[in-house]
């Protein structure tokens, strides 16, 4: 039951305030017809408004079931409205993008029933408006009369106890208007129907009860009620609902959903174009993590692979690689932009090399560390091992004299130099030895010759290594003493194995080489004393040959070993050993005992230093590790004695320590294994002795790999702007669907849905625009992958470039799915907070 007590209303304008409705008091029956007449504008929409809830009225009071609607919150309204209410507009008021049946529906889906029982229930209610035929129409396929049934219908169907019907036949002609109220007349048998009307004569017709209104004011009412006086004609009470028990209305998710792709279904083409537009900014971070991901997973694979076969080098002269890396080689801070005074002085790239530059002295200790883990790590099972090979690689002054390649057939003396590199950290001669391990050199090498010398045991046999293009340099071949014909273009006629293999070198030792003139000095066969040469060539020194050739397999990416002759390990061993007992060694063995305080050592007379005289530096040499000093060391007086005997030593082959140690890996950890291996002796090691492996693998990749972010970081920002750009677009563009279905939103408050309920449509309407973008995006750059990877490949022959992870797609169609959720909320809360009567007047 339902009463009115001096209800009014007042609207407040910009510059006037409107008096509705100016006191209005009313009691209904439970079930009556009654119709409410009187001129436009005199406040019969407002009334009808505040009895359904949708309206608020300013002062007075609406008593529903003897309980006063003052304390009301929205959620009882909205409550009130779906259980109690069923409004009739004039304009009909259905939501054009949703059948007829979903229309009527629409009550029932708001308060969560199920759909079986929502079609069961819909149908039944169309047929009772006689529409049952048409249930899968949309509207703009009915006629007004039938619209307006199926208004009805979708008003009945929750089974209220008010119908509120607002001049329901305005719009009809007079025969759709009787069929119409003769549809209400029967509803009003059981339930309250209240009729907004501009016509006396229906009314008069169908209604049981008139109220004329003028003004904002009751002027007659012909059938007037009050509960005190009739109670006992009545049992008729309203729904439980408003008797303090409450069932909220509450829109599922899936509701939001459904209502929201109807509406999207029915703009095709605007959602996709949308949704495209929106997509390409997921296409741009797509495809930069697709690169970036594609490139990290190749270096990775390169690292393990690839440069995990280049070595790890501890050679006595190398550079401080940690410190190299954080000084800047940049030279332009210093501008000179119209200086005509002074000069700037910077130092070169060379010098600040050797600023970095580290002696690493390779002490018995370390050498002892280094046998104890390869001992342990030979035993380990192969798949386990995190070695190939150590090689210790020490100074081999191996001397030869040949025929040289010229026509006059000279003697040619050939001796090796000890000049290790600081920046390769090996002596790259022509003349070298080879690997220990035999079978890991043949896993990157084919033997393409033997020759007829050929056998696998000699220690005497040589070996040729050329490129994979069987290239030797011109260089070598001069070394060789091979003749070159040279051709008119500049090129030389290729040589073929067999006459290289055909060339003898005989072997020339220490006490060939050294003698000692009458001060006893130390001096060196020259390749201008012919005749002694000549001795040699003949003589019983074993003569060398190079019986093989090596190339490199096709497959194999590193080089490593260098093109030039190798030769045997044993003839290596047995050649330093002779070194040991040359005359010169003894002689300098002599000298060290007998010096005091002015130490001159034998030194070979090809490294320049003819004497040392030991001037010990403050602190000694071995306080000092920068390149400089070790420079000093080579090639001036500041040295002990020990060090200076020691170096002198190594000249002419003699040391106990090696130049260089070279750690093959076996992969990737086998690498990490190593560095371990050193970092954790340098933890016991003292200050002088502290040992620096270098691995310019590494170098290069972490390099690479920084590169490689730092130009996706700032590729995905780039994209990212566009990601916000077509995310504003989707805010602006659900701005718009918001303006356009400004009636929809005021049908879904009028039929008790929640202010949440409807920013849900709008809601899950944005997050279908994001989620749809997102996966046309991620599709598409799956699709661009390919192409994008076929190109990498035939441009720089890598494999699979562009790869996107099925993890990055996720989270991209997650993020779209957001990005839009967010840009639509504005949209959303404001289509929430519209007021639905004003909702309900717009066009
Ligand atoms: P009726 O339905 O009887 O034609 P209404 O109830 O729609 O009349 O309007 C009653 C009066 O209140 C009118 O003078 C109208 O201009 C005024 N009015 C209605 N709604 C508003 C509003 N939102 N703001 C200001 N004035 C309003
Ligand atoms: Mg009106």
């Amino acid at each position: 039951m339902l009463k009115l007590i001096d209800i009014k209303k007042e609207y407040n304008t910009a510059d006037i305030k409107v008096e509705a409705l100016k006191g209005i008091n009313l009691e209904f029956r439970d079930s009556e017809f009654v119709s409410i007449l009187g001129p436009s504008g005199c406040g019969k929409t407002t009334l009808l408004n505040i009895i359904g809830g949708l309206d608020k009225y300013s002062s007075g009071d609406l008593v529903i079931n003897q309980k006063s609607t003052k304390n009301y919150t929205d959620r009882d309204w909205d409550t009130y409205r779906n259980r109690s209410i069923g409004f009739v507009f004039q304009s009909y008021n259905l939501i054009m993008h949703q059948t007829i049946l979903s229309n009527v529906e629409l009550a029932l889906t708001l308060s969560g029933i199920k759909k079986e029982e929502r079609k069961q229930r819909a149908i039944e209610a169309l047929k009772k408006v006689g529409l049952a035929d048409h249930i899968n129409k949309r509207p703009n396929q009915l006629s007004g009369g039938q619209m307006q049934r199926v208004a009805i219908a979708r008003a009945i169907i929750n089974d209220p106890e008010i119908i509120l019907a607002d001049e329901p036949t305005g719009a009809l002609d007079t025969d759709t208007s009787v069929q119409i109220m003769e549809i209400l007349k029967e509803i009003s048998k059981d339930r309250l129907v209240i009729m907004v009307t501009h016509n006396p004569e229906l009314a008069k017709q169908y209604s049981t009860r008139i109220i004329n209104l003028l003004d904002g004011k009751i002027i007659n009412d012909n059938n007037p009620y009050n509960y005190e006086k009739d109670k006992n004609k009545s049992t008729n009470q309203l729904s439980e609902t408003n008797k303090g028990t409450k069932k909220n209305t509450s829109m599922s998710f899936w509701t939001a959903l459904h209502l929201s792709i109807n509406n999207l279904r029915t703009k095709k083409g605007r959602t996709f174009m949308t949704a495209f537009a929106g997509s390409i900014g997921i296409i741009g971070v797509a495809l930069v993590l697709a690169i970036s991901n594609g490139f990290n997973g190749y270096i990775n694979t390169m690292q393990s692979e690839t440069l995990s076969a280049y070595p790890v080098t501890v050679s006595t002269a190398t550079i401080d690689y940690d410190k190299f890396n954080s000084f800047s080689l940049d030279n332009t801070a210093t501008t000179t932009e119209n200086n005509n005074e002074y000069v700037v002085v910077y130092d070169s790239v060379i010098q600040k090399y050797i600023q970095y530059g580290h002696y690493n002295n390779i002490t018995q200790d370390f050498i002892n560390t280094v046998n104890d883990f390869k001992q342990k790590d030979e035993q380990k099972p192969a798949d386990e091992q995190a070695l190939s090979l150590v090689q210790f690689s020490y100074f081999t002054p191996l001397k030869m004299v040949y025929i040289d390649a010229g026509d006059d057939d000279n003697y040619n003396l050939y001796a090796t130099k000890n000049s290790i590199s600081i920046f390769t950290g090996t002596s790259a001669g022509v003349f070298y030895q080879e690997l220990d391990n035999e079978e890991f050199m043949m896993q990157q090498y084919d033997v393409i010759y033997t020759s007829s010398d050929y056998s696998p045991n000699d220690a005497y046999g040589l070996t040729l290594v050329v490129d994979e293009g069987n290239r030797i340099s011109r260089s070598i071949m001069n070394a060789l003493g091979i003749k070159l014909t040279p051709k008119s273009d500049g090129t030389y006629e290729n040589i073929t194995f067999e006459n290289i293999c055909a060339k003898e070198y005989k072997l020339i030792y220490n006490d060939d080489y050294y003698w000692f003139d009458s001060e006893d000095k130390t001096q060196t066969l020259k390749s201008t004393q012919q005749a002694e040469l000549q001795a040699l060539y003949e003589g019983t020194n074993p003569t060398l040959k190079i019986t093989r050739v090596l190339r490199q397999k096709e497959d194999s990416q590193i080089s490593l070993l260098n093109s030039g002759v190798m030769y045997t390990k044993e003839l290596g061993e047995l050649y330093r050993q002779n070194c040991k007992t040359s005359e010169i060694a003894t002689k300098q063995a002599a000298r060290k005992a007998t010096q005091t305080d002015n130490y001159t050592f034998y030194a070979p007379l090809d490294l320049k230093i003819s004497e040392f005289s030991g001037v010990l530096p403050p602190g000694g040499f071995k306080d000092t590790t920068s390149i400089n000093d070790f420079l000093a060391l080579r090639f001036n007086t500041r040295v002990n004695i020990e060090d200076a005997y020691q170096l002198a030593m190594q000249q002419i082959g003699i040391s106990s320590t090696p130049q260089a140690i070279l750690f093959y890996a076996k992969n990737f950890e086998g690498k990490k294994t190593i560095e371990n291996l050193i970092s954790n002796f340098n933890k016991t090691a003292s200050n002088e002795n502290q040992i620096i492996g270098s691995d310019s693998a590494q170098l290069i990749t972490s390099t690479l790999g920084s590169i490689i972010s730092i130009i996706s970081y700032v590729l995905i920002a780039f994209a990212s702007i566009s990601l916000i750009v077509s995310s504003i677009m989707i805010g602006v563009i659900t701005y718009t669907s918001v303006i356009e279905r400004t009636k929809e939103i005021g049908v879904l408050r009028s039929l008790g849905a929640r202010k949440k309920d409807v920013s849900r449509v709008f809601n899950a309407e944005t997050a279908m625009i994001g989620a749809l973008a997102g996966t046309i995006g991620v599709v598409v750059s799956f699709l661009l992958c390919v192409p994008i990877s076929l190109i990498i490949k035939n441009l720089a022959d890598i494999n699979n470039i562009a790869s996107l992870s099925i993890i990055h797609a996720l989270i991209l169609i997650a993020i779209s799915t957001g990005l839009s959720l967010i840009a639509g909320l504005i949209p959303s809360r404001y289509a929430a907070k519209k007021d639905p009567v004003a909702a309900l007047r717009s066009e």
